[in-house]
């Protein structure tokens, strides 16, 4: 851990050296067979982790690239997306689809809170909406909402997409696409993954392709139909980051190997560990109980008042780059990351340096 810092922040996280080492590996081109080959190899890997029968995309982007192709392939131009805001990643996305010439309807709760299926009931009740777009993992606020639950009460509307952004909570927390009727679900590598940043991928059912035939303008780089047309011949239409594919690669093995609900447990372990910590410093939690992320704890520090900035300059100088909370909550919460490779050791040894600034 000397040779560089250990990143607690909430992305990019820590990838271990067997994952950067992979990325070493001499390049192929992208219309070789030993590129189709590492695309088949990659697919089935890729499907069992998104919990789908159908397809998995990558593109060379972050997890924003998929959020603009999934309001462009998703929302027709007469129809409206709803979105479920309560944190500073929701509402970005909303803001996305807004850009992207799509009328968009909010429900907002306020930051920490999650969201229910009873309001999404009541708003799809009032209104028909092509999608309904929420944010798993709310990385800003450590809400994890209940998909399984919004999922129930979107899937009765035909016309509904269920889209779901799960950057932060992918294979760190449940998720189980198909059977909870999600029909897309968006991640970028470098948070609950455990990649470096750069590929970002997407599972998308059937029923969204349907409905891309239907919106002329998709747009290009994410254009679900002709990233489909590339799929079906292992391949991708532009040039893919091959390096990031030769990673995702190797940590999907590792993550199958761990098995993925292993994967959820630990993580589970990791949350509660984080909690009891931060409940005997003094600490509150600022999400809802209830609704409290596996991947990522936002510590309440407005009671406790810890100096962030000191904590975060003396981690640093134990080797670990802290977090500080996220905009208009910075300060009065910290957050510290437990996703991807986290394991509990580590997460002692973080504990154990904050106590040693607050004197504990
Ligand atoms: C970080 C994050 C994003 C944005 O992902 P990028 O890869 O930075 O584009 C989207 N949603 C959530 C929940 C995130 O945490």
């Amino acid at each position: 851990m000397s040779d560089h810092k250990y990143l607690v922040i909430p992305g990019p996280v820590e990838v271990r050296r067997e994952i950067l080492d992979a990325q070493t590996a001499w390049m192929i081109g992208h219309r070789s067979k030993e590129f189709a080959d590492l695309f088949a190899r990659l697919q089935p890997k890729l499907k069992q982790a998104f919990m789908t029968q159908y397809r998995v995309y990558l593109n060379g982007c972050s997890g924003t690239g998929f959020w603009e192709g999934a309001s462009r392939n998703c929302i027709r131009d007469d129809k409206k997306a709803l979105h479920l805001v309560g944190g500073a990643f929701s509402e970005r996305w909303a803001e996305i689809s807004t850009a992207n010439g799509k009328q968009v309807d909010v429900i907002e709760v306020a930051w920490g809170e999650a969201h229910t299926p009873e309001m999404v009931a009541d708003a799809l009740k009032k209104e028909r909406y092509d999608a309904v777009c929420v944010v798993h993992n709310e990385t800003s606020t450590g809400v994890t909402n209940p998909i399984k639950a919004i999922g129930e009460v979107v899937r009765q509307y035909e016309e509904t997409l269920y889209l779901v952004d799960t950057v932060s909570g992918f294979l760190g927390t449940e998720l189980c696409s198909d059977e909870w009727g999600v029909d897309i679900a968006l991640t970028s590598s470098q948070k609950a993954f455990g990649l470096p940043p750069g590929i970002a991928f997407a599972s998308v059912s059937d029923r969204v392709l349907d409905r891309a035939k239907e919106i002329p303008y998709r747009g290009y780089y994410f254009d679900f139909l002709s990233l489909e047309e590339s799929l079906v011949k292992n391949n991708t239409p532009s040039t893919p980051p091959i390096s990031l594919m030769f990673a995702a690669d190797v940590q999907l093995d590792a993550i199958l190997a761990e098995g993925i609900e292993n994967r959820w447990s630990r993580h589970a372990q990791l949350r509660e560990m984080t909690h009891q910590w931060a409940f005997s410093r003094g600490f509150g939690l600022f999400a809802q109980e209830g609704y409290r992320s596996n991947t990522v704890t936002a510590i309440d520090n407005r009671e406790k008042k810890m100096d962030v900035d000191g904590m975060a300059k003396f981690m640093a100088q134990k080797g670990f780059d802290m977090d500080k909370g996220y905009g208009s909550i910075k300060g009065k919460t910290f957050r510290i990351a437990h996703m991807a490779d986290m394991t509990p050791d580590v997460l002692e040894t973080i504990f154990a340096g904050i106590d040693e600034f607050i004197g504990a």
